[in-house]
């Protein structure tokens, strides 16, 4: 069996190693440089697209910004799973904001935007403070503005305006801000059957927009709702792979923030924490195979290495700390890899939490010091 994965990130890396006991082999598609490699060392494969789909039993994707026609000749093949449709919905959120109402599951008010006019009906209809999310592209906090006051309108439409006419059909939503208590996500598969398992769900933490430490969680009253939105929004798609939802927590009731119609970040904790990770449940989804168990095996966070490419040999030490390296070039901010702390019961996983917190650089992982 042979896997196409259009991106080659560390997503498709992680895909590519859950998948190979299998016996799945997984090339991947660089969107950047449109060439096909192989997942963990980049190295080009010398084959072009065509090629690829044409010798590809099943094709999926690690992330939701791939460009439309390459979507739409995978879909052609009819080998794409999840759809082409879901990817596109998750990578603009006007399509997405359509589907959660469709679902009938509950989100932030909103309204649309692509000229001034808009934005000051947005602003009188969703009310301050809103946050503001360009519609194509958006990523870890990328693309958004924060409204709090009317003195800031001027400034933040020359912004807008400027983001609007960089991309063609890019447009604004207007959200209201959501006075969440916490940010929790839920992971989950679905194959073709109709057949769905969830993870546990997990609780996150954002360090300037970006995921910094995620932790699963057992809440019997929230994992209820969660499961109910997941399966509402997977069924509208016919959604088949492995999909994430996220949520404000509002005093025990839930909003979608987001979807994510791929293996999420939150969901990187699976690797130590349950029976069978996020990784080869999306490979079993899309390849046809039963899915597995989604079980927490061991209470474990996961903590994001962010612009970092080294660690202290005492954490590689530390017997329940897993590094899972992505083997990319140190930029800042970057999310370079990332590490799994597991105990034998919560209690152990807090007490693994505080020991591996005195191992790392506080600057460097600020939500440790932070939870
Ligand atoms: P990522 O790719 O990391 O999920 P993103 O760029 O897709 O991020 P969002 O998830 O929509 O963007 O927003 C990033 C963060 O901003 C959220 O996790 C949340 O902390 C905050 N945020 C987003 N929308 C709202 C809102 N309506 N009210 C309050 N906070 C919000
Ligand atoms: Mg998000």
């Amino acid at each position: 069996m042979q896997v196409l994965v259009l991106g080659a990130g560390q997503l498709a890396r992680m895909m590519a190693l859950a998948a190979a006991p299998l016996n799945i082999k997984t090339i991947a598609f660089d969107v950047n440089s449109e060439a096909i490699v192989e997942p963990l060392t980049q190295t080009k494969l010398g084959q072009g697209l065509e090629f690829a789909i044409e010798q590809a039993d099943v094709i999926t994707a690690e992330f939701e910004h791939v460009p439309h026609p390459v979507l739409d000749a995978c879909q052609a093949s009819g080998k794409l799973l999840p759809s082409a449709e879901a990817i596109k919905t998750g990578g603009d959120r006007r399509i997405e904001k359509a589907l959660l109402d469709r679902a009938q599951v509950a989100n932030a008010k909103y309204a649309l935007i692509r000229n001034q006019d808009d934005f000051k009906a947005a602003i009188e209809y969703v009310g301050l403070p809103m946050v503001l999310k360009s519609t194509l592209g958006g990523y870890d906090g990328k693309g958004q503005w924060r409204l709090t006051s009317t003195q800031q309108v001027e400034t933040t439409w020359l912004e807008m305006e400027a983001c609007i006419s960089a991309q063609d059909s890019q447009a604004i939503i207007a959200e209201e801000f959501v006075a969440f208590d916490r940010e929790v996500s839920l992971v989950g598969a679905r194959n073709s059957k109709g057949e769905i398992v969830v993870y546990p769900l997990a609780e996150n933490v954002h360090t300037n927009g970006v995921l910094s430490l995620s932790t699963a969680i057992e809440d019997k009253a929230l994992q209820g709702q969660a499961k109910q939105m997941f399966t509402a929004v997977a069924e509208c798609l016919d959604y088949v792979g492995v999909l994430a939802l996220e949520f404000f927590d509002v005093q025990g009731k839930l909003m979608v923030n987001e979807i994510a119609p791929r293996v999420h970040n939150s969901g990187h904790w699976t690797q130590q924490g349950a029976e069978t990770c996020q990784f080869e449940n999306h490979m079993r989804a899309v390849c046809g195979l039963p899915l597995g168990s989604t079980e927490m095996l061991r209470p474990t966070s996961m903590i994001n290495i962010l612009g970092e490419d080294c660690l202290p040999q005492t954490v590689l030490a530390m017997s329940q700390a897993h590094v899972h390296w992505y083997g990319k070039d140190k930029r800042p901010g970057r999310k370079m890899g990332h590490i799994n702390v597991s105990g034998k019961d919560e209690a152990d996983r807090k007490a693994q939490l505080e020991a591996i917190t005195k191992l790392l650089d506080p600057k460097a992982y600020p939500a440790l010091s932070q939870k």
